[in-house]
Formats: structure tokens, sequence, C-alpha cells
């Protein structure tokens, strides 16, 4: 008999859902006993409800297993990832929640709520404790945790080493993969060739987002940074991997040793308890000047680092650099599973105590 905590995955045919499956085939902790996603796909097998599109060969034992319907029911695993379409995330992961589960979910749907923490371990892990808010308040037996946009993961990482030094403004201007996008996402007649200077509602979530995970968890709830971000954001024809070109004005003057430094020995909570997909640094700093590039940077620890580089003055704000993190491992799939880890090293599996 396995020893490892069965999990399920909502959404599990998608382009998220394949990560977890990918990231999860050889975990330590948790192994994949259920899998669900939309009516159109119930009642198939995961190898013909799924086009599968990563290089990680699919493991066979998911390949033959049936997808259900993303309802509670008793075969379904107490913990359970989502990667669902956030036109059906806010129902069902809340259906998840009042039947008990704890759901870690990628989505858009519950990331704002004051009762729901919006996790980075590395740089918010106390946040958990606002799960206590959320199962007085709410009276669900189980509980959703989310993690950022995938824009706002690397944003928000590459920000979170410098807070000694009181970001107050930064500027932010993004080149996005697309795969972020979800499959088939965005028309290849609209993306090979060009840029698209639009994604719906991404500006919003960076700028707000961050404020709420760099904050401050005060009696219960937590007191967003006063960082402003301005974010323009936009899509280019590259696969994996989303760039940030980031100016940022402080409320002290560090120097560019002292920036390096903190890019550098940044750290938190996954690497202090070794977590299994946690990177051994969570920020990488390059002094090449011609890095981070998606191509050669994106995979960096398993995908699970953001790397930063092009550190120099700005004629405007203080500092400006660029970074780069992968969108579907670190800004999704991967993020999700570091936080289930997390919160199982804290306690927090299973249903609450009545
Ligand atoms: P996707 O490829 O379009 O996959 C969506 C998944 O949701 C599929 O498994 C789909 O199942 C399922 N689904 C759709 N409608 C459903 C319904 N009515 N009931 C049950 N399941 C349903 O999207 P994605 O890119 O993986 O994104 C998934 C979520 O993660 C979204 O909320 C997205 O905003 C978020 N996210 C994505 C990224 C990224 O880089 N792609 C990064 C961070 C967060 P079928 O295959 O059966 O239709």
């Amino acid at each position: 008999m396995s020893e490892r905590i069965p999990v399920g995955i909502l959404g599990a045919t998608g382009t998220v859902g394949q990560e977890f499956i990918a990231g999860l085939a050889d975990h330590p902790w948790f192994e994949v006993t259920w899998i669900g996603a939309s009516e159109r796909s119930a009642g198939k097998s995961y190898a013909d409800a799924t086009a599968w599109r990563l290089p990680a060969q699919r493991p066979e034992i998911i390949a033959g297993m049936t997808v259900q319907r993303c309802e509670p029911d008793g075969d379904v695993p107490n913990l359970v990832f989502s990667g669902l379409d956030s036109s059906v995330a806010g129902e069902v992961e809340r259906t998840f929640a009042e039947a008990g589960h704890t759901v870690v979910s990628n989505a858009r749907n519950y990331r704002m709520e004051t009762d729901v923490p919006l996790l980075i371990p590395e740089i918010n892990a106390d946040h958990l404790a606002l799960l206590d808010v959320q199962g007085r308040e709410r009276g669900w037996p189980g509980r959703i945790v989310t993690n950022p946009n995938c824009a706002t993961m690397v944003l928000t990482l590459a920000l979170a080493p410098l807070r000694p030094f009181h970001p107050a403004r930064v500027t932010v201007s993004t080149l996005q993969a697309v795969s972020g996008a979800g499959y088939p996402g965005v028309a290849s007649l609209d993306i090979t060739g060009n840029v698209l200077p639009h994604i719906r509602g991404e500006e919003d979530k960076m700028e707000t987002e961050t404020q709420k995970i760099l904050g401050t968890l005060n009696g219960g709830a937590v007191s967003p940074h006063p960082v402003v971000v301005s974010a323009t954001t936009t899509r280019v024809p590259v696969l994996n991997g989303h760039m940030m070109l980031m100016s940022v004005d402080f409320d002290s003057s560090p120097s560019e040793p002292e920036l390096i430094d903190a890019f550098r020995s940044f750290a938190g909570r996954p690497q202090q308890e070794g977590l299994p997909t946690a990177p051994d640094c969570p920020v990488h700093y390059t002094g090449d000047p011609d890095r981070p590039q998606p191509r050669l940077d994106v995979d960096r620890e398993r995908g699970m680092a953001v790397t930063v580089g092009r550190l120099r003055r700005c004629r405007v704000f203080d500092w400006k650099f660029v970074a780069l993190g992968h969108n579907t491992v670190r800004g999704a799939a991967g993020a999700a599973i570091l936080n289930a880890e997390m919160m199982r090293v804290d306690g927090l599996m299973g249903q609450r105590a009545s």
C-alpha cells in the first residue's frame, strides 16, 4: 500500500492540469489518484480526453485513469489541486471546500478575498493563518488556498528580496508567453511574428495581488504593502516564460552590491524546510548582459526559480532590471504543489476539528 497522500486534480486535462500531472509524477509525498475535468472529458480515459503537450512523458498510470466530473463524492481525496478555468472555478472550488476538501487553486476567483491566503511560501507563509479566519467566517470544513497570477508570481518574487529597501513605486512591462493563455490559447495567425499589447484583466491582477502578497499579517487580516505598481502586459511569440522589464523607486538608497546580495541570498520557509518542490535559490541573479532569456533560463531549478539580470541605474526611478520565470511551473502548477507542501509541514491538511 502506498504511503503517499492521495490527491485529486480539478481541470486535469488543461495546460496547468498537465503540469500538475508532470510535477506530481514522482512526488515523494503526493500521489494522483483522481482526475476531474468538464462534461466534455468526463467518462473518457485521460489518454482519450487529453492532447498531451508536454515534453515530459505522460505517466502510463494516469493515461488509463477515467476522467471524472468535478463533483465531490466519496472517491475524491481530501487534497485537490485546481487548474480549472476561472469561469467555473469559483463555484466548483467552493463546493469542494464545503464538502471538506483542501483546495489548492491556481484560479483567480478567490485570490483577493480577505480570508483566503494568496500564497508564495518564500514570501508570506505566515498568511496561512488566514485559514483560521476562513474557517470561522465561512464555516467550511475544508479550505481554499490560492497562488497568484503567473505574471504576478515573477514580479513579486523579484520584488520580495528588495523589501528591506522599501520599494515604493514600480513600473513593469511584461513579455508573456503564449502558454499563459492555456490551450489552444491565442490563434497562431494573431501571435506569429507579432506582439499583442493587451492581456485582459492581467494588469489589474499584477497591481493588486502584489500588494496583498507582500503585505503584513495583522490580527487576522493582511495589510497591503504600500508599493504602487503600474503594469503594462503584452503577449509575445514565446512558448514558456514571462519576462518583466521593471523600474523600481525606493524609500531608501540601496547600492548595486546591496541589491545583488539581496537577490542572491533570498530564501524562505520552503528552503529552510527543504520542501521537495522548492528551488535551492528562488531568485538567481545573473551579471551576463544578455540574460535572462526565456529559451536559456526559463527551466532553472526545474522551472521553480526566477532569474533576474540587467540591473542598472534608472534615469526616472532608482534602479531597473529584467526578471523571468516559468509561467506554467513557478507561475501555476509548481506554485500550487509548493503551497500544498508548505501546508502539509504546517499541519493544514484534513478536515477541521468541529
Ligand atoms: P485550460 O488549458 O483551458 O484548461 C482548463 C481546464 O478546466 C480543463 O481541464 C477543462 O476541462 C476544465 N474545465 C473547463 N470548463 C469546465 C467545467 N465547466 N467543469 C469542469 N472543468 C472545466 O486552462 P489553463 O491555462 O490550464 O488555466 C487553468 C487555470 O489556471 C485558469 O484559471 C488560469 O487562469 C489559471 N492559470 C493559468 C496559467 C498559465 O500559465 N496557463 C498560470 C497561472 C494560472 P476540459 O478539457 O474537459 O475542457
